[in-house]
């Protein structure tokens, strides 16, 4: 049995093992799993950080989170590390997880990194990190640091449950925004430079003030400024001014409620989500409505009948 206050006290190997439990696809670990995370909701920190981080591999993520977790931890804060890595279920390998990574992270008393799950959940991968977030916060973490690479969804999904969101990108010195996915930028909170030391430092400047021309067509309404930094890992110097942006960034959003405002606004998204998807399974497993469910899919497809109709068509056929 999982005792949430032994994981609220500080005790890893619980926290670890509700984690497992929660990934865990057994029908009984599932209904277990439901009860925990109603637990966790009510002893959970609410005054955490939760920010996403992402990059094209090789950018740096690694690194500037073992440094930046590193001052976290040194300023007395716990720091979580969750991955969403996109790429282990179809490829065995993982692009996150398989390197060594964090090695003196790893061994810090107030640090907890969880690799990324495997996939085939309701929800996705996204949806038991997700619940990880509320376990850690349960936890009394104050800072869940989510990483993930441009791959597919990963980072709308990282964006949707984090208040947030940074961009790593390497020094280009080139005149074009490098292979940034659209939408990318829209996403991004603050887009952080990243190696900008020795001798990528004139590229980095160069970068730096090609993505600020680039953000101010961006988040126009938006209360926030998109801030582009230059950030180099090889030592801490540049944390103190990324801490005091995510600062700036928590009272401005706090003081114009902002900030629950956006979690409400991921959580009932989530629900929504769920809903579906649960419907959907719920509709399958009578073998009558499964069988519609693919006729009107085909239909979808080959657009013999438009998404609204057959939708309209699967809710008459379970509400008659
Ligand atoms: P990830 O794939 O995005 O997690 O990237 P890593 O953190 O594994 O870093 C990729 C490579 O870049 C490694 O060889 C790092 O040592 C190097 N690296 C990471 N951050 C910096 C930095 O700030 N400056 C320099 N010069 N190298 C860095």
């Amino acid at each position: 049995m999982i005792d949430l206050q032994k994981i609220k006290s500080g005790d890893r190997r619980q926290l670890a093992k509700a984690i497992t439990l929660i990934e865990s696809t057994r029908e009984e670990d599932q209904y277990n799993s439901v009860i925990l995370l109603e637990e966790a909701l009510s002893l959970r920190k609410k005054d955490t950080f939760r920010i996403g981080i992402t990059g094209s591999p090789g950018v740096g993520k690694s690194t500037f989170i073992e440094t930046f977790g590193l001052y976290l931890t040194s300023l007395n804060y716990k720091v979580a590390i969750l991955a969403i890595d996109p790429s282990s279920p179809t490829s065995g390998g993982s692009i996150l997880g398989d390197k060594t990574r964090m090695e003196r992270l790893s061994v810090e008393p107030n640090a907890f990194i969880r690799p990324s799950p495997s996939a085939g959940y309701l929800g996705g991968v996204a949806q038991k990190t997700r619940e990880t977030i509320l376990l850690c916060e349960a936890a009394q973490f104050d800072f869940i640091l989510v990483e993930t690479v441009g791959v597919g969804q990963s980072e709308f999904d990282v964006a949707d449950m984090v208040d947030f969101f940074l961009l790593l990108i390497l020094p280009s010195g080139g005149d074009e925004l490098q292979g940034i996915k659209k939408g990318i930028l829209e996403l991004a909170d603050t887009i952080l430079i990243n190696k900008a030391d020795g001798e990528h430092l004139d590229a980095a400047k160069k970068t730096q003030s090609q993505y600020h021309s680039a953000i101010q067509i961006t988040k126009s309404n938006s209360a926030w400024t998109n801030q582009v930094l230059l950030n180099s890992s090889l030592d801490d110097k540049n944390c103190a001014e990324l801490f005091k942006i995510l600062n700036q960034y928590k009272k401005i959003h706090s003081e114009n409620k902002l900030w629950e405002t956006k979690r409400a606004k991921q959580n009932v998204h989530w629900f929504h989500k769920l809903t579906n998807e649960l419907l959907l399974k719920t509709i399958s497993q009578n073998e009558q409505n499964k069988i519609q469910l693919q006729k009107l899919t085909k239909q979808v497809e080959s657009q013999e009948k438009t998404p609204l109709s057959a939708a309209k068509s699967l809710i008459d056929l379970i509400t008659k």
